[in-house]
């Protein structure tokens, strides 16, 4: 029998590739990554996104809306054929799937978090639009090195260096144009890769599916510009080293390994991003994209070891990228899948888990125990018997583990820096069809918030009602939705409510007594406490500044949880309190009548009364919007815009479109895709994002809360 050798645990790591595909919504995420599961070989048959079959959205009504939504993680594998590549084995490539719809974009700050690269894809007629312009900021920020490619290159206004031109300036990215493309719009056929100097086309009625790229020469309009491009690259991937400059400016050859050594290294260290282009929908350019994902994304080696805190002694501490090493695993994702439960997906970044493990999440500080581990291809599961460091896993079985805890080994505690989600700017208020739903509407609602942390779940304090909040009316919808289907949940929902805060504008102090002497034992709790407003989205700080033993240390904490209550419910008008320091300095207490309960209420007291002194107003949330429109209906959409208290920003010319740019506040804008479709015969489309909340008008502000105080009947 043949010697199979297992390749070292090192060469193992080395062929892992954990990356996302992300992208502004349309520019083709979901049917390039059909067509990397296609030719990857774990999916037997080209879904296409327009048909609603593919294999990366899972649930229904994503089919049918054709976006995807959840970052589920698909394992898949690809050989390189190419020369200098390892010989023998294939790679890895674990595909977290990012969502594509800008009202999940904290979904992508999720997925973002435990890739080890990514793929940006553009529209080659688009060019840059404002969601690819986010994601690529996210990326920045979570310094996840990436790859490029430009899609769609058959299409009727495509334009490779136009779109080169935008990566360039408005994403501030020094490119490594690798591939360039052979023909446009309905003449493209294939790419030219620079490095090479080597020429493949697709050809659309031999090979259909475009298995087969055919070589040929370059064509003989491209050879000089090609040869230009080249020469730049040679010079760009020869700046990022020392050994290859010197090379370079003495003139002498470098081969091609060499170069792409170098550039592998540029890339992973963020200084270059290799460009690849092609047409995924025609079948055309996707493997020399993933022979660019192997070649120049990292390895979970590359990747410094990951950091987190001891929760036992509050120190930083750091853990290697190895098997043997005590585990660390991040959960980034709770998945409910309807033929094995309660799924959580990890990224192991330490240490070994295998079924059987008594685990610690050190986030919620409980013991979890490891059932099954499993490996989500596109269209299987497999069960794997452990999964080391690197690896991205499913586990079946864990209980209290939720989106952003750490799993640890018992032994060494740690806990890695959590995932930090928006908050919820639309809410809507959700009723049962018939008192038999009831029950079954809280199971769900509870299931879906599990999947998803921006999406909350509270109670009206007033009407009992149950409200449900997300990012955006899309979002809800989709939640809805999914209620209905899945969870065979009939509700009804009420109008969708924006989610304002209250804020304070002054410093102001106020005091907070809570004294009951009735018969037996009674109730003593007094505070004095001071609020000084803090800088939009700082939250909530907490200061004790009592001097001496006006209050017993051991009463400040009650007084802390009273404040932070009633900033939940709102002074002004029922609406979150925000952005506020509160500090407690003097206050008294009573031998036997205190007790943490009096000192709470007298907290919340303090902070009600000390907040109505501090000149409260009323925050909105403000979006980004962007517009693309024909040029005719400009005029009309500024006018709309303009009328709806937005800012415009700016405008821009592309192509025979002009885009507008500008912030509007929520309020302003229910049910914008109607107002705009009918604006403009259907011929725009626009891009909403969450930006910052801003202090309400004071005279709209006046209204929001008379109609809050008149019941819930107003919008
Ligand atoms: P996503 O929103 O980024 O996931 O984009 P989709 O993959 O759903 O694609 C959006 C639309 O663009 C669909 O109608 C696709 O058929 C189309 N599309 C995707 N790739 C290409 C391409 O290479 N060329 C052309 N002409 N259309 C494409």
């Amino acid at each position: 029998m043949a010697e199979t050798k297992q390749p070292s645990k090192k060469v193992q790591l080395e062929r892992i590739r954990n990356i996302g595909i992300i992208a502004h919504i349309d520019a083709g995420k979901t049917t390039t990554t059909e067509r990397v599961l296609y030719y990857t070989g774990k999916s037997y048959k080209i879904g296409d996104i327009d048909e609603g079959t593919t294999q990366m959205d899972w649930m229904e009504q994503e089919r049918e809306r054709g976006i995807t939504i959840m970052s589920a993680a698909t394992t898949t594998f690809w050989t390189l054929k190419e020369e200098g590549a390892v010989p023998d084995g294939a790679y890895r490539i674990n595909i977290i799937d990012t969502p594509g719809h800008v009202d999940f974009t904290a979904e992508v700050e999720r997925s973002l978090r435990v890739l080890d690269g990514a793929v940006m894809v553009f529209d080659a007629e688009e060019g840059v639009q404002s969601q690819s312009e986010t994601v690529w900021r996210q990326a920045d920020r979570y310094h996840v090195p990436r790859i490029c490619f430009i899609n769609k290159m058959d299409k009727l206004g495509a334009d490779f260096e136009r779109t080169i031109g935008m990566v360039k300036e408005r994403l501030g990215a020094k490119v490594a144009i690798l591939a360039y493309p052979i023909g446009a719009e309905k003449d493209f056929q294939g790419i030219v890769l620079v490095l090479e100097k080597k020429a493949f086309v697709w050809d659309d009625d031999k090979d259909p599916k475009g298995e087969n790229p055919q070589e040929i020469e370059i064509p003989e309009n491209l050879v000089s510009k090609i040869e230009k491009i080249r020469e730049e690259l040679v010079e760009t991937i020869s700046e990022t080293d020392t050994r290859l400059t010197e090379k370079f400016l003495n003139g002498e050859k470098i081969g091609v390994i060499e170069l792409k050594k170098a550039l592998r290294k540029a890339a992973v260290a963020n200084q270059l991003i290799p460009i690849y282009t092609g047409a995924s929908l025609r079948n055309k350019g996707v493997q020399p994209m993933l022979d660019g994902i192997v070649n120049f994304l990292p390895h979970p080696l590359d990747v410094p070891p990951v950091e987190g805190v001891n929760p036992q002694n509050e120190q930083a501490e750091k853990r290697p990228p190895e098997a043997k090493a005590p585990l660390a695993a991040l959960a980034f994702k709770i998945q409910t899948d309807p033929h094995v439960g309660r799924l959580t997906y990890l990224r192991i970044y330490s240490g070994t888990l295998k079924p059987g493990d008594n685990v610690l999440n050190a986030t919620a500080n409980k013991q979890e125990r490891i059932g099954r581990l499993l490996l989500m291809h596109a269209n299987q599961r497999e069960e794997i018997k452990q999964a080391e460091a690197g690896e991205i896993v499913a586990v079946v079985g864990l209980k209290e583990t939720t989106t952003g805890d750490t799993l640890c080994d018992k032994n060494k505690p740690l806990v890695l820096e959590s995932i930090k989600f928006p908050d919820p700017v639309i809410s809507l208020a959700i009723e049962p069809k018939t008192r038999a739903d009831q029950e079954k509407l809280s199971y769900a609602l509870k299931k879906l918030s599990e999947e998803d942390p921006t999406f909350k779940i509270s109670s009206d304090r007033e009407t009992g009602q149950t409200i449900i909040s997300g990012m955006g009316e899309l979002h809800l919808e989709i939640i809805a939705d999914r209620m209905k289907r899945e969870f065979k949940v009939e509700a009804s929902t009420g109008r969708p409510q924006v989610a304002y805060k209250e804020t304070i504008k002054k410093t102001a102090s106020a005091e907070g007594k809570y004294i009951r002497q009735s018969g037996g034992r009674g109730q003593y709790g007094h505070c004095l406490l001071r609020l000084e407003p803090l800088g939009r989205g700082e939250g909530f700080e907490f200061a004790n500044e009592i001097r001496g033993t006006a209050v017993p240390s051991e009463y400040i904490p009650a007084i802390e949880k009273g404040v932070k209550e009633a900033m939940e419910n709102g002074v002004l008008a029922g609406y979150p309190v925000v952005d506020l320091k509160a500090a407690v300095y003097d206050g008294s207490y009573h031998e036997v009548d205190s007790s943490e309960i009096a000192f709470k209420i007298a907290g919340s007291i303090a902070l009600q009364a000390a907040a109505k002194q501090a000149d409260l107003v009323l925050l909105e949330p403000i979006m980004k919007i962007e517009v693309t429109t024909p040029e005719e209906f400009m005029g009309d959409v500024i006018g709309d815009l303009s009328a709806k208290r937005s800012q415009i920003l700016g405008t821009e010319i592309r192509g025979k479109t002009r885009v507008i740019k500008g912030q509007v506040p929520l309020a302003e804008i229910p049910g914008y895709a109607t107002t705009l479709r009918s604006m403009t015969q259907g011929r725009a489309s626009f891009y909403l994002e969450p930006s910052h909340y801003e202090e309400v008008p004071s005279q709209i502000a006046e209204k929001i809360i008379l109609a809050k105080k008149g019941g819930r009947t107003a919008a």
